[in-house]
């Protein structure tokens, strides 16, 4: 019964996407004959669901229209990144059912090109080494309404500038000592063309690298001569990039290299989350979470430890589409979208969470029989199962209350409601410990009510789940909840922020025997009780732990 993407039938119809719009322009006026995009991952943390945004759009526009999709890690910064980070990466791109095929790359591949590309912009007196602090730097960089103030090493030779650069590059300068300098404009209005930083010194070891450099590029003098030497043709980024673009282009005008075209769309903000890296991180580091891949993180890997589809992800990003406009996702349109494909691929199963003892008094204590169930109310080919009977069940804690509440129609003293795919019972009475607490419910049964007995039709205002306390399994199950408080966290407080209840713990849940062999990964529907995943890593055949991955129904929503 194991539930794979493929397997998921529920397609979402496609909402608008500007991007998609300019490259079937580009493609029909013969810009381009093919189109290369990428996503470029920094390889020091897990992916997010915002991260699915872009690779389900820029792998996505690959596939559509015939084009191919570069993996490229941008691993410019050795002291963040970890081999770890790679592979959790690779495996998530994979997992989300996308593949760059030969196409993996490195910005780390270029260097060697990047550092004859920066020898050139020195010798056009377009860079210069400068000797300045970084506190210094900071200083003189200027404010967004202060023009800056030139380096006292702006001026240096060409020949002083190449000789301290390959000073940098052979080892000789201390971590922070020196760096190069595009040599732009200190009173740009644009931050990023008052004169930024090429290269740092950092005596590190790199995952990819090792040790051949101690002279490293920023993030922005190699991301757009990578995209330019991998000839992307549409080079998608998030909005926060659109006045990088102007240093892109600056520097790509000057090598003489070739430009691709940058489009900058609005990053995805999900509700009652965080979602950069730099506080995922923090989450881990600080043992909020129990690692990258919680099921309460929202990184691929802990939505996969959820037991949300891949699927259900594409499906998210479809719907949410491409736009310009940064806003906040509801994250129930997330939830609604796994709901949406565990409701058509998800066995039905029944386990009790909370249980509470059922003596069936007038059912013969040595009798046990079996019902059959279908795995899924509206696919017959997903089979059936037997579920087994006896005097003794388990039924939710609450199900059954002692003196019920107005409207409640499930299980109280005289009541009668029915047991799903078995008898109609009637509650006799209760059993206390000498403190006071229930310990049992008492009821007899009705044989005439089972399927096809003669009985069979007569109507009950409740059914109820149950589980043979003879033949059930115990399994540990999880629930989870939000792990923000409040819809849109925003700046330093977050971390007061959590939510304390994020997950609870049920040690003592019962599940019918079928669901006993579950594998990890394997998903169901626990009827009434929502949808759940068999944990991938805690999870055996045997000794089952189940994770809620969401609720059947939106409790919040009005
Ligand atoms: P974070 O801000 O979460 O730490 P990042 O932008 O530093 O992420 P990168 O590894 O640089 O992470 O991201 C790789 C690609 O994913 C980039 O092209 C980036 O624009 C895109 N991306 C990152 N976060 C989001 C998001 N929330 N929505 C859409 N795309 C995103
Ligand atoms: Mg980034």
């Amino acid at each position: 019964m194991t539930i794979s993407a493929e397997s998921s039938t529920v397609e979402v119809a496609a909402s608008s996407n500007f991007i998609r719009n300019i490259v079937q322009e580009d493609l029909a006026s013969g810009k381009h004959s093919t189109i290369v995009t990428r996503f470029p991952p920094e390889p020091n943390g897990y992916l997010h669901i915002g991260h699915a945004k872009s690779i389900c759009l820029n792998f996505g526009l690959a596939r559509d229209f015939g084009g191919c999709c570069h993996l490229r890690f941008d691993d410019t910064n050795p002291a963040k990144e970890e081999k770890e980070y790679i592979d959790s990466i690779k495996g998530s791109v994979k997992w989300l059912g996308f593949d760059w095929g030969e196409h993996l790359y490195h910005a780390s591949d270029y260097f060697e090109q990047l550092y004859l590309w920066a020898e050139g912009l020195i010798r056009q007196g377009n860079a210069y080494v400068d000797d300045l602090t970084a506190e210094e730097m900071r200083a003189y960089r200027g404010t967004l309404t202060e023009p800056g103030k030139e380096s006292p090493f702006r001026d240096r030779s060409v020949e002083e500038n190449l000789e301290l650069f390959h000073r940098m590059r052979s080892g000789e300068f201390p971590d922070g000592s020196r760096v190069l300098r595009a040599r732009i404009d200190m009173a740009s209005p644009n931050m990023n063309l008052r004169d930024p930083v090429m290269y740092r010194i950092v005596h590190e070891p790199h995952p990819h690298t090792g040790a051949t450099w101690c002279v490293y590029p920023m993030y922005d003098y190699a991301h757009g001569q990578s995209d330019s030497i991998e000839g992307v043709t549409h080079s998608i980024c998030t909005l926060e990039f659109e006045d990088h673009r102007p240093l892109y282009d600056w520097f790509l005008d000057r090598i003489g290299a070739y430009h691709p075209r940058q489009y900058e769309f609005a990053r995805l903000n999900l509700t009652y989350t965080v979602m950069s890296k730099r506080k995922l991180l923090q989450l881990v580091r600080e043992g909020d979470v129990t690692g990258w891949d919680d099921p309460r993180m929202p990184t691929l890997d802990g939505l996969r430890r959820r037991g949300y589809t891949p699927q259900s992800i594409r499906n998210f990003c479809e719907q949410i589409g491409v736009g310009r406009n940064d806003s906040w996702i509801e994250m129930s349109i997330l939830e609604e979208s796994v709901r949406a494909d565990l409701n058509v691929a998800a066995p039905r199963a029944m386990a009790v969470l909370r249980p509470l003892r059922l003596i069936v008094e007038n059912y013969p204590e040595e009798l046990a029989e079996e019902f059959t169930a279908p795995n899924h109310p509206q696919r017959p080919e997903l089979g059936e199962r037997s579920i087994p009977f006896c005097r003794e069940l388990y039924i939710e804690q609450d199900d059954f209350q002692e003196i019920p509440v107005k409207g409640f129609k499930r299980l109280s003293p005289g009541s009668e409601v029915r047991l799903r795919y078995a008898f109609i019972i009637r509650c006799s009475g209760v059993e206390k410990d000498a403190s006071g607490v229930i310990t049992a419910v008492r009821c007899s049964y009705d044989r005439d009510t089972q399927a096809g007995g003669p009985e069979a039709g007569r109507k009950v205002k409740g059914v109820i789940h149950w589980v043979s306390a003879r033949h059930g399994v115990p399994a540990q199950v999880r629930l989870y909840d939000r792990l923000i408080t409040v819809p849109n966290p925003a700046g330093d407080e977050w971390k007061s922020l959590l939510n304390p209840d994020s997950v609870e713990l049920l040690p003592d849940a019962v599940i019918e025997p079928a669901l006993a062999s579950a594998q990890p990964e394997e998903r169901f529907q626990f009827e009434r009780q929502g949808y759940f995943c068999a944990d991938l890593r805690e999870s055996t055949p045997g000794r089952p732990v189940f994770n809620r991955t969401v609720t059947l129904r939106d409790s919040r929503a009005k």
